[in-house]
């Protein structure tokens, strides 16, 4: 048995641990793109609109379309929609962000063609993370063919590259004072428009920057990248398996593919049915993950294999079912990715959905 536990109480105690780093009037844009960062996107959706986020944010059309097939209804934003989606974009009232003269073009062909008034629509500016955005210098032909009836501009934002890191942290700050050249004119330009700059990271480092609105996903999730502000958070998502079978070594004895392991002396494996298809990566094998059994620590033995994978329970009294947890709330995702050279993001984002998610509301 393998099962992801969430918690959806502890969603609801990290929107309110964000919400009181915010002004009463700056709004919450809830990111659940990819899957709800593995988690499961429709019940975290349903429980964000449930708790009062007005906003949601996808990185791609297609995961739109899934949150309106579930009967999602509030405002989604498209981070990075594909120019050959726009028509199904446009029929799922989804809202794109626009990132360069050409695609705000091309997006606003289509929508005279299906004769839509104020279509709305955000922009995205590239201020350093040279990622996607319209370049700073742009500004001016947004002022002057941003003034379209076919689109409506509802907000406009850049994305930092490091909001993570302590202060003073210089690029950050040159980014900050970019944004802030490029929103000067389109603020006067544009009074209703609303502007954001802020993630996660971002509102526990920079609340000051906040301005109108926060994109917020991991914190969401229980996670916002430095020790002192996870310990602020729960953690949604569980981890847990339990022991398919136990297998007695002698000295020497090989586990797992190409002999990944040997056993240095006599001892025990036990077998847990999760492997890397489910998003236990083979970064974790060779004793980089651990899991816990009774409270104790059993290191991840050789390669993680597909389906599966080993630990070594010499010294733990287990059997065939016991449980075993990969991380909870005491025993940190955070750690866990730290120590297989990677980040929550992209552990959480991994788990496929072949894990069975438990609901706990
Ligand atoms: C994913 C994403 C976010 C959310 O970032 P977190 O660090 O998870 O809060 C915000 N803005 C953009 C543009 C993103 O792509």
């Amino acid at each position: 048995m393998t099962a992801l536990d969430l918690h959806l109480p502890h969603l609801a105690h990290n929107l309110s641990v964000i919400r009181a780093k915010l002004k009463h009037d700056t709004r919450i844009i809830g990111v659940v793109k990819a899957n709800a960062y593995g988690q499961g996107v429709v019940p975290i959706a349903q429980k964000l609109v449930d708790e009062g986020v007005t906003y949601l944010a996808v990185a791609y059309v297609s995961e739109g379309i899934e949150l309106r097939a579930a009967g999602i209804r509030c405002r989604i934003m498209v981070f990075y929609p594909q120019p050959e989606n726009f028509s199904s974009l446009l029929h799922h009232c989804l809202e794109p962000v626009l990132y360069s003269p050409s695609v705000w073009t091309l997006f606003s062909e289509i929508v005279r063609q299906n004769r839509i008034p104020n279509y709305p629509v955000h922009i995205k500016f590239n201020t350093g993370l040279n990622r996607i955005g319209f370049a700073p210098e742009e500004v001016y032909w947004l002022l002057k063919d941003g003034q379209n009836n076919a689109l409506e501009i509802v907000s406009i934002y850049s994305h930092l590259a490091a909001s993570e890191e302590s202060k003073p942290h210089t690029p950050t700050h040159l980014q900050w004072e970019q944004f802030e050249k490029i929103k000067a004119p389109l603020a006067a330009a544009y009074p209703k428009v609303w502007f954001h700059l802020l993630n996660t990271s971002g509102v526990f480092n920079y609340p000051e920057w906040q301005m109108d609105a926060v994109r917020v996903g991991i914190g969401l999730y229980g996670y916002a990248n430095q020790p002192e502000w996870d310990c602020q958070l729960k953690p949604v998502a569980q981890l847990r398996a339990t022991i398919t079978q136990i297998h007695s070594l002698k000295k020497g004895d090989s586990v797992g593919y190409n002999q990944g392991w040997q056993a240095p002396n006599k001892g025990q494996i036990a077998c847990l049915p999760i492997g890397h298809a489910d998003g236990i990566g083979r970064h974790f094998g060779h004793g980089k993950g651990a899991v816990r059994i009774h409270g104790q620590q059993a290191p991840i033995v050789g390669n993680v294999c597909m389906d599966m994978l080993m630990v070594d329970v010499t010294h733990i009294d287990c059997q065939p079912g016991d449980s075993v947890v990969f991380f909870d709330a005491e025993h940190s995702l955070s750690q866990w990715a730290q120590a297989a050279n990677t980040i929550p993001y992209e552990l959480l984002t991994g788990l496929s959905n072949r894990i069975p998610r438990h609901i706990h509301r």
